[in-house]
């Protein structure tokens, strides 16, 4: 139920039932309920038809008064008895309902002119709430409650609730439900033999769902066994199935440049340069990465590794491969420092071996930009680093090979559309930009993109959209485990002398200053605060400050100094939070750390114990801890691995969060889960590949139904 309770009295006019909008009106202008119901993805009819409800409230029996006990959830119906406006304490509408059988209060705290109107003394109404011992007996506060006759017939169904937003009222909801749900196209698409015996046909399960009989227990229905609940969980991940298969049929019929790797050519003279040797892990990635990119079909592929486990350097081997066989390779980061610290890494190990870097942010503009511009279009840069700069309108490559995504996942979905967009437009761009080009018409350059962060919204892209996956599970030897230690902000002095102690042995210190969700203004004070705490407390230490509003040269110089050594301790908000390395880096402190999500707090603490030093994460908190932060700082003592951190971060922040994502169109199943439902994952397997083989009108139309309206995040 909507927390604010409005009246439930009928309106004179019913809200209008969202008309079908065709998605080539989404830029027109759209009442504030409708808009709401596109920001959810409800667009068609068919889209409301598997809008599905959360829960379910029974209203359809009505309890005798005499026989409420406290804390039932109950529906009474009776006779105003009297309605005034108590205002000694605070001011209220108090009501006296009485049935035959007995007397109830219903105590209103907020309320308007119609509340009292449709509560008058003698009007009969029906109402619906948590019942409780009050001062003057039994009472409901802020029911629902809506006017009726005596001959006013109970619903015969249960009530549906559905999951919604601010701005749509659940009443609103249901009834554009109920008209999508009338007029939704929803026959059986799939041929005989194909669902999965037991299973109702999909009409007569979302029929079930939205009205369910009212002899159906909702707990039934809401823990998702129900074959009616199974039967949508199997078509959505069919559709899943299906679309997966034809965006790698789309894909290859496309053409990439097939790179070899030439014996003794760059990739070989930079293996044989590197300080250490890859890891079995590594090999494993690269073999695969290599044998993708030999392939005359561009890939798409995502390498996950924890962080540390040393992405970067694969990333340099693909590189290096594209560039032996004649190709350029743009690698893209979220963020400048992270741009530049591969820009510093890639640059030392490449330009040895000939290489021409090209360095592209958004901070380097004007004539820098123009020259880098110009030898990335002549094909003289063959490695072009930055920013999403990189993939801005007046960048034209002459033969890109190689596009490598840093961190993907922090790019927002407009941007991923962008590179996407970007890639698959080579020949145009020369065109639009003027510049000089020998691109090859027609063709792709192969994407790799790189993770450290396995959150199940990558897994649930990489069997949505079309990815292959390779993961690095080893981290590289010589790491002494990072040992993480939580404390109240009160040992802050004791941490402050362990910084003293850590520098005095010649490493450096990394301090995190706490987030503040609503300020980026109060972050920068709180940062600059304490640098100046800090610096007064360690007299002798060079104390670095580093925050997201300074200008990027600032930045840059101050990373610099850090990794030189110069600079003992680093003061930072969470700019340094991706992939900044500095091995000599051994204690990170994190303040607040309470306030942080443990995929962030996993990040920052992998700026330590990149080097052989055992090295501390000190995570201060200032109490008190709701039962929730406890169990996240504890998980973040208990554990170092990136997966398990990303599944227990799951199970405590708990379903709530989800419908989060799910309305941001992310997460991309919506009822099924890959773990719960693997039973039903195999079968929808095996009907995929026969309706893809034997009946492409059938499967282009259950793609269609479940999927188009979320076809824009299927891209990204
Ligand atoms: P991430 O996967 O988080 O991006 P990096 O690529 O930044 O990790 O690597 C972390 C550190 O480990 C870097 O200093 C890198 O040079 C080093 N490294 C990478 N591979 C190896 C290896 N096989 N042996 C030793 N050190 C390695
Ligand atoms: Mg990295």
């Amino acid at each position: 139920m909507p927390s604010t309770r409005a009246p439930t009295t009928e309106p004179k006019t019913p809200p209008e039932a969202p008309k079908p909008a065709p998605s080539q009106a989404a830029g027109a202008k759209l009442s504030g309920p409708v808009r709401a119901m596109h920001k959810l993805g409800l667009v068609r009819d068919v889209d409301l038809a598997l809008h599905l409800p959360m829960r379910y409230v029974d209203e359809t029996r009505l309890t005798p008064i005499a026989s409420l006990r406290d804390f039932d959830t109950a529906q009474v119906q009776g006779v105003v008895q009297e309605c005034r406006v108590e205002t000694r304490s605070r001011r209220q509408l108090l009501v006296r309902l009485a049935d035959d059988s007995g007397e109830l209060l219903l105590r209103l705290l907020h309320f308007y002119p119609s509340h009292q109107k449709t509560l008058a003394v003698g009007q009969t109404v029906r109402a619906r709430g948590e019942v409780r011992a009050g001062f003057l007996g039994r009472e409901m506060v802020h029911p629902e409650f809506r006017a009726v006759t005596a001959e006013t017939p109970l619903p015969q169904v249960l009530t549906p609730v559905y999951p919604s937003s601010a701005q749509l009222p659940q009443a609103y909801l249901r009834k554009a439900v109920l008209s999508g749900l009338a007029r939704a196209p929803l026959h059986e698409l799939l041929p005989p033999g194909t669902v999965p015996a037991g299973l109702p046909p999909l009409r007569d399960a979302l029929q079930l769902l939205h009205h369910p009989p009212r002899e159906l227990d909702p707990a039934e229905l809401e823990d998702h066994a129900h074959p009616a609940w199974q039967r949508l969980k199997f078509d959505e991940l069919l559709a899943q199935q299906l679309s997966q298969a034809q965006a790698q049929a789309t894909r290859a019929t496309l053409a990439a440049p097939a790179l070899h790797a030439s014996p003794g050519g760059l990739a070989a003279r930079l293996i044989a340069a590197l300080p250490f040797t890859l890891t079995p892990a590594q090999q494993r990635v690269v073999a695969e990465i290599t044998a993708d990119i030999n392939r005359p079909h561009p890939m798409h592929r995502l390498l996950q590794g924890d962080v540390g486990s040393g992405k970067t350097v694969v990333a340099a081997l693909a590189a290096a491969v594209t560039m032996g066989a004649g190709w350029q390779c743009a690698l893209m980061a979220p963020t400048e420092i992270l741009a530049e610290q591969h820009f510093r890494k890639l640059v030392g190990w490449l330009e040895p071996l000939g290489i021409t870097t090209a360095w592209l942010t958004g901070s380097r503009k004007g004539r820098a930009r123009q020259a880098m511009v110009a030898q990335v279009a002549s094909g003289e840069a063959m490695l072009v680093v930055g920013t999403h700069a990189v993939i801005q309108d007046d960048v034209a490559f002459a033969r890109l090979g190689l596009a490598i995504v840093d961190e993907q996942h922090r790019f927002g979905v407009a941007q991923r559309l962008a590179l996407r967009a970007k890639l698959g437009a080579q020949p145009d761009d020369s065109a639009k930009s003027g510049a000089p080009s020998d691109g090859e018409a027609g063709i792709e350059p192969h994407l790799l993109m790189m993770s450290a962060t396995p959150i199940p919204r990558t897994l649930a892209m990489s069997y949505y959209a079309d990815l292959d996956v390779s993961t690095i599970d080893e981290l590289p030897p010589g790491r002494t485990p990072i040992l993480t230690k939580v404390f109240a902000d009160g040992k802050r002095d004791a941490v402050i002398a362990r910084i003293r102690a850590e520098v005095l042995q010649g490493r450096q210190v990394y301090w995190v200053c706490p987030l503040v969700e609503e300020s980026e203004h109060i972050d920068l004070q709180n940062a600059t605060a304490t640098h100046a705490e800090l610096s007064a407390a360690l007299p002798g230490v060079g104390v670095g400050l580093l925050h997201g509003r300074m200008k990027a040269a600032e930045k840059a110089a101050v990373m610099a100094q850090f990794t030189a050594g110069e600079l003992k301790l680093l003061v930072a908000t969470t700019v340094i939070e991706v992939g900044v390395d500095v091995p000599n880096a051994s204690l990170m402190v994190i303040e607040h750390a309470e306030r942080f999500g443990l995929a962030q707090l996993h990040q920052l603490r992998g700026r330590v114990g990149r080097g052989a030093v055992a090295s501390v994460c000190v995570l201060l908190y200032t109490g008190p801890l709701s039962p929730t932060g406890k169990a996240r700082l504890k998980a973040m003592a208990e554990t170092h691995d990136g997966f398990e951190i990303a599944r227990r971060d799951l199970d405590i922040r708990g379903p709530g969060e989800f419908m989060g994502a799910r309305q941001s169109g992310d997460a991309l199943l919506r009822f099924a889960d890959l773990a719960e439902d693997s039973a039903l994952l195999q079968q929808a397997r095996a009907v995929a590949s026969r309706l893809l083989r034997e009946h492409p009108a059938a499967t282009a139309a259950h793609v269609q139904r479940w999927l188009a309206s979320k076809a824009e995040y299927l891209k990204a």
